[in-house]
């Protein structure tokens, strides 16, 4: 057993692979929006897991499901049906509005998925010479680590000596609706790929009517607009979706004049409240007839302890108004954080919507500012990484109160004041 966060992180760097870098905290216990490490230090964390805890650690009421189905069944496969797995895609289709649901384990299999429609649907619907069908994607995008997906990544990094590359993909700006308009003259274009606000490549925002147009010219050009809500969706932006717009509502719904429907729309995360890998793609009959027995799946996609698991978190998202919530404190959220852009050189600018957002830190980045910052934080009991240098992500989970996100501001406030 682990004594001291020293040991565990000594373990890791041993006999782990060094894929990430995390910052030096062992984490040994969660609850709703604090985290406590080994030594038993109680943080806030303001990273909710990229995204996946938005009903807070350990929800109560998803672990008595998770409990619950773990006693009873947890894997049949798809080769055979189970009485979880209808129950759970009636609830999901009506919950988001679509006709079907396509369930994964993890995002990027969420985003192969959909990435394996719309070529399909190309070449069989929109009529698209074999081998030859194009899915437009975005700078900077981030869709998760597969071979195909880090093809079409603009992140060196990711990328570099990982090929040959997946071809059949189309790079344009982020925000940049005539580079679209361009780029879907093309007949062979099947497809649109997007973040609806860009996550992890530092929460930017795109432009109110960007989505909206976005998806018209789509239409316009029989292009299949999918949009990647893994990192935006279920409440995170402030509303149930960020293709919602400024609608507030818990279901979304086509009657909402801000809402975008996406042709297929891919989630996971926080689908599962951070319990258990569950992605899903859903998409009306029209596209998703196109995969038939034997094309596409997965052993444990669709399985009863992972539909149990998502029933309980979206029940949640809606019954405590998460959305509403994160909307509301993503406000009191950058309020103060501008203030601090006024006082602070050191703080560049902030952005984000609902609670997904990220201050910018006034320097290069190659620098270690962002970092030293967060390891500061940490000291003063809140957790928040940097993402490309020089831009700190905060995210917390959307259960936090009023209370709690002024005293998090004043923590932040006070770790600035010291650099
Ligand atoms: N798509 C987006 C927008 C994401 O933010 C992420 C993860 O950060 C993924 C896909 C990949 O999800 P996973 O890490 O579960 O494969």
């Amino acid at each position: 057993t682990i004594t001291s966060s020293k040991q565990a992180i000594e373990l890791e760097d041993k006999y782990g692979a060094h894929n990430y870098h995390p910052l030096p905290v062992v984490l040994a216990k969660g609850e709703g929006v604090f985290l406590w490490d080994v030594e038993g230090k109680r943080y806030y964390d303001f990273l909710s897991a990229y995204s996946a805890v938005n009903q807070g650690h350990c929800h109560p009421r998803i672990k008595d499901a998770l409990i619950e189905q773990a006693s009873t069944l947890t894997l049949t496969s798809r080769a055979f049906h189970n009485d979880v797995l209808g129950p759970f895609e009636k609830y999901i289709t009506e919950y988001f509005g679509f006709d079907k649901v396509l369930p994964m384990n993890t995002g990027a299999e969420g985003v192969e998925t959909a990435i394996k429609i719309a070529r399909k649907w190309g070449y069989e619907k929109k009529g698209v010479d074999e081998n030859r069908a194009k899915i437009v994607v975005v700078e900077n995008n981030f869709h998760g680590r597969t071979t195909t997906i880090i093809s079409f990544s603009s992140d060196e990094n990711a990328r570099k000596n990982f090929g040959p590359y997946t071809a059949g993909f189309v790079k344009i700006p982020y925000d940049d609706i005539y580079a679209l308009k361009t780029v879907l003259e093309d007949p062979e274009v099947v497809a649109f790929l997007v973040e609806p606000i860009q996550g992890e490549a530092g929460v930017y925002v795109p432009a109110d009517d960007y989505i909206k147009e976005a998806k018209a010219a789509c239409n316009a050009k029989n292009v299949l607009f999918i949009a990647d809500e893994i990192q935006t969706g279920i409440a995170r932006t402030g509303s149930l979706l960020a293709v919602c717009g400024n609608c507030t509502c818990e279901k979304s719904c086509e009657q909402q004049v801000t809402y975008t429907k996406p042709d297929m729309l891919i989630l996971g995360k926080a689908i599962s409240g951070g319990f258990y890998p569950v992605s899903a793609v859903l998409a009306d009959n029209h596209v998703m007839e196109v995969i038939k027995p034997g094309q596409h799946g997965s052993t444990f996609g669709g399985n009863p302890l992972g539909a149990k698991v998502a029933i309980a978190a979206l029940e949640v998202v809606s019954d405590e108004n998460l959305a509403q919530n994160a909307r509301r404190l993503g406000e009191i959220f950058r309020d103060r954080m501008q203030a601090l852009v006024d006082k602070y050189e050191i703080v560049k600018l902030v952005r984000g919507k609902g609670l997904l957002n990220a201050v910018v830190i006034n320097d290069s980045e190659e620098s270690s500012t962002a970092w030293d910052i967060c390891v500061a934080l940490k000291d003063n009991g809140l957790l928040a990484k940097p993402t490309h240098g020089n831009i700190i992500r905060f995210a917390p989970p959307l259960v936090m109160t009023e209370e709690q996100i002024h005293e998090c501001c004043d923590i932040i406030e006070n770790t600035i004041n010291a650099f």
